[in-house]
């Protein structure tokens, strides 16, 4: 990167996805959402495609909306990194809400109406991509169900996939997707809480996150012994330390 690349990201960090949304560059956008997901692949192929087509509809830029802009995604995978990256709606900004339905599917609204777009994907996600690249799935099959892939299949997974989602973003988003207007549901503006300090490890946490202890107030979930919400690979589940 170039230092007058640099001022300019300084000034707007989302300068360049604006500008490959504006030019409905779908290949720069696939590009820079592999930098955060780490390999190319249908499902972030989609997550970018589906991304696109949702913002259209809803009109906008991406670069205002902190907070403006919000996404619903479906799907704790490939899917939800091309969503992020691409919207800038993520889970560290609060702009991103995750449901926990497994679905191939993104709403988008703004603050100020909750009439949002949702896209969601046509049909059997499988036969879109086997019409692409017939040897991605067989390749999931062993590699992620039977963890049996040898470093050679590994290689050709991260091959056939690059390939699947440069295929698939050739096509017209409605080959894949088709929308609907929906009622968002949004979240009100995440609150700014107050913090403390937990009496057992001596660590900082929200107010709002603490639990009791027995008789005593304010300790983290984790001193307390209480339950831990988390999101994880197998979607929105409970840890106990
Ligand atoms: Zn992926
Ligand atoms: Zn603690």
């Amino acid at each position: 990167m170039n230092s007058k690349e640099r001022e300019q990201l300084k000034e707007n960090p989302r300068s360049n996805f604006d500008r490959a949304i504006q030019n409905r560059d779908i290949a720069t956008c696939l590009v820079k959402t592999a930098e955060i997901h780490g390999h190319y692949c249908p499902g972030s192929a989609f997550g970018v495609m589906a991304t696109l087509m949702g913002l259209k509809i809803l009109g906008g830029n991406t670069s205002e909306g902190m907070e403006d802009l919000m996404a619903i995604v479906e799907i704790n995978a490939c899917f939800a990194d091309g969503v992020q990256a691409v919207s800038g709606c993520t889970l560290g900004n609060n702009a991103l809400v995750y449901r926990d339905l497994g679905k191939m599917a993104v709403t988008f609204a703004r603050r100020d109406n909750q009439a949002g777009v949702r896209v969601k994907i046509k049909g059997n996600l499988r036969e879109h991509v086997d019409r692409v690249q017939p040897e991605f799935f067989p390749l999931v099959e062993k590699m992620i169900v039977d963890r049996e892939g040898k470093p050679h299949d590994e290689k050709a997974f991260r091959e056939k996939g690059r390939q699947a989602a440069f295929a698939l973003i050739q096509h017209p988003f409605d080959t894949y997707f088709e929308t609907q207007t929906v009622q968002a549901g949004l979240p009100p503006y995440a609150p700014i809480v107050q913090s403390l300090v937990c009496p057992g490890c001596g660590e900082t946490v929200m107010v709002t996150k603490t639990a009791w202890k027995g008789e005593k107030f304010g300790y983290c979930r984790a001193c307390a012994g209480a339950g831990i919400p988390n999101v994880d690979g197998r979607g929105i589940g409970q840890d106990f330390l």
